[in-house]
């Protein structure tokens, strides 16, 4: 088949690869209809991720349908013939986690949960596309994928809604959703969001969809700015001013209610593993250069506020302000997208026409342009917010 490959950093190459074949007695086999590219796969190709491998197979969003099961899969829950999409994490749907709901944090699902517990101090769970660090799992930028644990995570799709519809309930439609809901959004609130990518547009759009009074863009990409004012939020260029005091001005100089970071690691780039020079280099440069997101969002929410953070990090961040946090009384919220909570729900809020996702599509390629379409999400080049792969 073919597949967009990881080839060394800053690379991806689609390459002619081996068909997966079913490993567990739980697994499926999908052939992909359509998948995207992701913010999150900007880190691996940034190179930031250090347990990727040539030849890794990209890819966490991705739909199709299903073609094989493995004979230990529920067949009430999954059958060949059905059109599902597939939750980036790879959740078993029974460990301690998986029953409290937090399936971004499965303890069975990452076969090499060491390799973070040696590098960071603590185990991740398994993510389809995303290194050896989380599972080594190939991704679904791909005509056929994989699927471990297939009648927890996949959701069936068995109305007539196009893949574009669906297609970002694999991730960032959840995960824009999660941050909104971490801010417990009162009628009176004013949201801001840092970060008008893919995910910092859907947060957007879920802040208003939970009520809040006002919802501020903030990123310097005016492109990005402009769709999220066509989608009624007020934008903000942190390249023109100032972003806490144009906050302050906008909230009768008090602050946002809560505040959401839906940029991570581009402005950090503080991953451990990076050596320590390029560490400084980047940590004087994010000073001097670019604000700081997640720095600026604990500094600027109102007292009392709430700081919801989707934007990925991995290993150590410098300069943390954590006495905004403690004299402010804020309360700070996180974590990788619990992806297979929100599904369904979703699901009903798009068939109701409440949320659409097709509205940040700017440009859809065969698989074979994977390459084009990294360099252009990434480089934000030709207006590109998010990319939809054909295979
Ligand atoms: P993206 O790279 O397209 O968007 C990031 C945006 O942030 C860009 O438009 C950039 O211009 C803007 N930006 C950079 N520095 C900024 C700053 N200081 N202030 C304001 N804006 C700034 O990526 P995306 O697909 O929208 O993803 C955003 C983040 O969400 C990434 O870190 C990604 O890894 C993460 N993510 C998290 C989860 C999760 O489960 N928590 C899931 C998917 C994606
Ligand atoms: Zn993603
Ligand atoms: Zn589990």
């Amino acid at each position: 088949m073919r597949a967009n490959t990881w080839a060394g950093r800053n690379s991806v190459e689609v390459r002619d690869v081996p068909d997966p074949k079913i490993l567990n007695s739980r697994d499926a086999i999908l052939r992909i209809t359509s998948t995207a590219i992701c913010g999150s796969d900007l880190h691996l190709v940034d190179g930031y991720v250090p347990t990727m491998q040539d030849g890794d197979i990209m890819g966490h969003e991705f739909m199709g349908e299903v073609i094989e099961v493995g004979p230990g899969v529920d067949s009430g829950r999954l059958r060949v013939g059905d059109r599902v999409v597939v939750p980036f994490p790879i959740a078993c749907g029974a460990c301690a986690a998986c029953a409290n709901d937090l399936y971004s944090c499965c303890e069975n699902s990452n076969p090499n949960a060491g390799i973070a517990e040696k590098m960071f101090g603590h185990p991740v769970a398994g993510i389809f596309g995303y290194s050896h660090l989380t599972g080594g799992f190939a991704g679904g930028q791909a005509q056929y994928a994989r699927v471990p644990f297939a009648d927890v995570g996949p959701l069936k799709i068995e109305s007539d809604l196009t893949d574009e519809q669906v297609l970002f309930l694999s991730d960032i439609l959840p995960t824009g959703y999660m941050g909104a809901e971490m801010c417990d959004i009162q009628p009176s609130d004013v949201v801001a969001v840092w970060g008008a990518g893919p995910v910092g547009q859907f947060a957007m759009d879920s802040a208003r969809v939970l009520g809040a009074a006002k919802v501020i863009a903030i990123d310097k990409e005016p492109y990005r700015l402009q769709m999220a004012e066509q989608a009624g939020h007020t934008p903000v260029n942190f390249d023109e001013v100032d972003v806490r005091s144009r906050l302050l001005e906008l909230t009768g100089g008090r602050g946002p209610d809560k505040c959401i970071d839906a940029v991570g690691m581009e402005a950090t780039h503080g991953s451990a593993h990076i050596s320590a020079y390029d560490r400084v280099k980047q940590a004087v440069r994010s000073e001097t250069e670019r604000p700081h997101a997640l720095r600026q969002a604990i500094l600027s929410c109102r007292s009392g506020g709430v700081v919801s953070v989707i934007g990925v990090y991995g290993g150590l961040m410098d300069k943390f302000p954590a006495g905004a946090w403690m004299n402010r009384s804020l309360t700070l919220r996180t974590g990788q997208c619990h992806v297979h909570r929100y599904m369904k729900p979703l699901l009903q809020r798009i068939e109701r026409g409440e949320i659409d996702p097709t509205r940040i599509i700017t440009h859809t390629l065969p698989l074979d342009e994977a390459p084009h379409g990294f360099d252009i999400f990434k480089n934000k080049q030709d207006n590109c917010e998010k990319v939809v792969l054909k295979p």
